[in-house]
């Protein structure tokens, strides 16, 4: 039997799945984190962690391992890929000084022009000390996978998005290159795209196959859009988590920053989307799990409501409703709160087709199937209430988890149209 790895280097912990040749999960392992002030310790662990607990029998047979990291977390490293510093994770803020250098130089909106993208990142990190050992600049899921093929210098186009890499053109643009940064940038591949085998001694230690491939990775977000099933133009997903995020496959490239809309590349296809503040979070506020599920039970879907909210925690919205100030709206507020949900679901699932309507009014295919992963996808009230607005088929993921269309990936699915190995 063939099988294909999929290692997921989420915001809370690790992730990895195996697949076998039809797709199907055949192991699945998890390695927790807390917060701490060694992440390259904490991610070295946890991928040493995984592959121990791969049962035995799986890991001789693995034909091909892919890994995800989390968006712009990067690193530097020397020329034999030992860090020089502490990685900057996803969510650091302290390229934000970087933002008005940025912009005299970057093209006006470009999706490299935010405080927590790779590129202010890189050249934050360029003022440091440590910069002058730094011989590569390094995503997490381009580490990580060195770790295990020991090739360094690479990385994949969905990773590669946020430093400024331009993935229509496949190649950096001149105004980076111009900037004559002092240090090697990653060369990039398609996601999914073997890089080498594992090192002899990686396979020796773990047991696993000397040939075994190591692939181009991608990033958290676009593996769990692959693990979804949607694969046409047309096909969307929502992730109804603590925010409201909208991804829909098409076969134009739709980039507006004004309402925070880009572009990444999935094979010959353009995976477009936007995210709300709007979203569980605010249900949170309001609602227990266990009362969402058993209030939503009462609520009659196929009536609408009267109540019409933009529910957020604070003022300020991006998608679809470009407003740095805009306020939320929770009033009026019914006494029974069966009705309250039912404004607040049938809210976000207007924000939703919104948001949808949107995506299409500025190219993108339209709309013919929504997947929904996150918290509120195992809601069948909201579901229903969602498909009144969206008058197309709403469904749940196939799979929801990260790994899982990592894994695809190292089958050869996904990134590069579905050629499998
Ligand atoms: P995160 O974005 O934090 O990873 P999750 O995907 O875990 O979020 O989803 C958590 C959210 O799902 C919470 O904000 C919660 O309000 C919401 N949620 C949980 N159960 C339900 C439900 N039955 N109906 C609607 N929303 C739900």
């Amino acid at each position: 039997m063939d099988f294909f790895l999929g290692i997921d280097f989420g915001t809370s912990g690790a992730r990895a799945i195996v697949i076998d040749a039809a797709a199907s999960i055949q192991a699945e392992m998890r390695f927790p984190w807390e917060n701490s002030p060694d992440w390259l310790d904490v991610w070295q662990k946890a991928l040493w962690g995984l592959l121990e607990a791969i049962p035995e029998p799986l890991r001789r047979e693995i034909k091909a391992i892919a890994i995800n990291g989390t968006s712009s977390t990067v690193l530097l490293t020397d020329a034999t890929g030992k860090p020089v510093d502490a990685p900057l994770l996803y969510n650091d803020p302290r390229g934000s000084v970087m933002l008005e250098q940025l912009k005299s130089f970057a093209p006006e909106n470009h999706t490299v022009v935010s405080a927590t993208s790779s590129l202010a990142k890189l050249l934050w990190m360029s003022q440091l000390p440590t910069f002058s050992q730094a011989r590569y600049f390094l995503h997490q899921a381009d580490w990580l996978a060195f770790l295990l093929h020991g090739r360094l210098g690479i990385s994949d186009y969905h990773n590669a998005l946020k430093l400024g890499y331009d993935v229509e053109e496949l190649k950096y643009p001149k105004w980076l290159e111009n900037l004559q940064i002092p240090i090697q940038l990653p060369e990039v591949l398609p996601p999914g795209t073997p890089i080498a085998e594992l090192q002899p001694e990686i396979a020796a230690q773990f047991g696993l196959r000397q040939d075994c491939l190591v692939c181009a990775g991608t990033t958290d977000s676009i593996a769990a859009f692959l693990a979804s099933g949607a694969k046409s133009p047309g096909e969307a997903v929502t992730s109804l988590g603590s925010t409201l995020v909208l991804k829909l496959l098409s076969r134009t490239r739709v980039e507006n920053a004004r309402y925070g809309i880009y572009s990444h590349r999935l094979g010959d296809l353009w995976l477009t989307g936007g995210a709300s503040n709007t979203g569980g979070a605010v249900l949170r506020e309001f609602f227990t799990n266990a009362e969402l599920e058993s209030l939503s039970r009462e609520i009659d879907a196929n009536t609408a409501s009267e109540l019409d909210y933009y529910p957020l925690l604070k003022p300020g919205d991006r998608f679809p409703i470009n407003d740095p100030y805009l306020p939320p709206r929770l009033e009026p507020r019914p006494d029974n709160p069966r009705e309250f949900l039912h404004g607040l679901l049938e809210s976000i699932a207007r924000i939703e087709t919104r948001g949808y309507e949107l995506l299409q009014q500025m190219g993108a295919d339209k709309l013919q199937r929504v997947y929904t992963a996150g918290g509120g996808a195992a809601n069948n009230t909201w579901t229903a209430i969602r498909g009144r607005y969206l008058q197309v088929p709403v469904l749940s993921s196939a799979q929801t988890e990260a790994a899982y269309g990592t894994a695809l990936l190292a089958m050869g699915q996904g990134g590069q149209g579905g050629q499998g190995r």
